[in-house]
């Protein structure tokens, strides 16, 4: 049976992945961010050894654009294409799926509800790829396989916290239905605390991120409670993605020991970092 075995939530910022392809992990600016990600790397390198990681993220007009954009959607490919976001695509290699599992996981997602759009193609961005290359070696082919769960954060109407926290349970049950033995590792990525446009532009709130983290951890029901509005007011517009991180969490058990934990904010955008496992094995 495939199996979850750790959970991990991420920001996503697109300069996170200029900063690595331009190789400056070492600069000062950049330092405190790319050292919270070795030990992860290689904690899922030594101790998860992950098959599969479920990477469920925003696409931001690569893929999907404002005259069509799923509520939720899911990649069922055996390699998905690097996204051109206006500067060319990214020097990675394509991101290897596992089109059997993404299958499984779709028609058992539908049978509970959760009505996905299900992708045969699929060009992935920095939602996806800032994340990835953090966590697992590309050197000269991944080392990790990627199903993509796309959740609408960008076009209103948006899933609520509640119903992406519920989608997360499902891909739990979705994960299990899936006889052959995988290890899993579920990803929620996006935020933390930031707002690009308007008079706010450049708001952030390392407190109510420290808090999201906090909660995230042991009382995940109360974020579930968390208005779209709350988030934005408390966070900054583009925050919301966060609800993408409960997914993740909805993905694990109610009781879950942290492992790591980042959070560093000298930017535009507050960028944490967190894993979890299941706290009884
Ligand atoms: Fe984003």
């Amino acid at each position: 049976m495939a199996k979850i075995v750790a959970g991990i939530g991420s920001s996503h910022v697109p300069s996170i992945g200029r900063a690595y392809d331009s190789r400056i992990q070492e600069q000062a600016a950049w330092k405190p961010l790319f050292d919270g990600y070795k030990p992860v790397k290689k904690w899922l390198e030594e101790e998860v050894k992950a098959d599969v990681a479920i990477v469920v993220y925003n696409d931001h007009g690569t893929d999907f654009f404002f005259d069509k954009y799923p509520t939720f959607a899911i990649g069922v490919a055996d390699e998905y294409a690097i996204g051109d976001e206006g500067f060319g695509p990214r020097p990675l290699p394509a991101v290897p799926g596992h089109a059997d599992f993404s299958w499984q996981i779709a028609k058992s997602l539908i049978n509970d509800e959760f009505d996905m759009t299900v992708c045969q193609e699929m060009d992935v961005d920095h939602g996806l790829l800032v994340p990835l290359p953090l966590l697992w070696s590309h050197d000269p082919d991944w080392n990790i396989k990627v199903v993509p769960v796309v959740v609408n954060v960008l076009q209103h109407p948006l899933p609520s916290a509640l119903r992406c926290f519920r989608l997360g349970q499902a891909i739990r049950r979705a994960v299990e239905s899936f006889p052959e033995d995988l290890r899993v590792v579920i990803i929620g990525t996006g935020g933390m605390s930031h707002q690009l446009h308007g008079e706010r532009m450049g708001h952030m709130n390392a407190k109510w991120d420290n808090d999201f983290l906090d909660k995230l951890e042991s009382d995940p029901a109360a974020l579930t409670r968390l208005s779209h509005k709350t988030i934005m007011e408390e966070a900054g517009a583009e925050a919301v993605e966060l609800i993408m991180w409960l997914v993740m969490r909805g993905a694990l058990p109610e009781q879950v020991e942290r492992i790591h934990r980042n959070y560093y904010a000298p930017m535009t955008s507050g960028m944490g970092l967190v894993t979890f496992v299941d706290k009884a094995e």
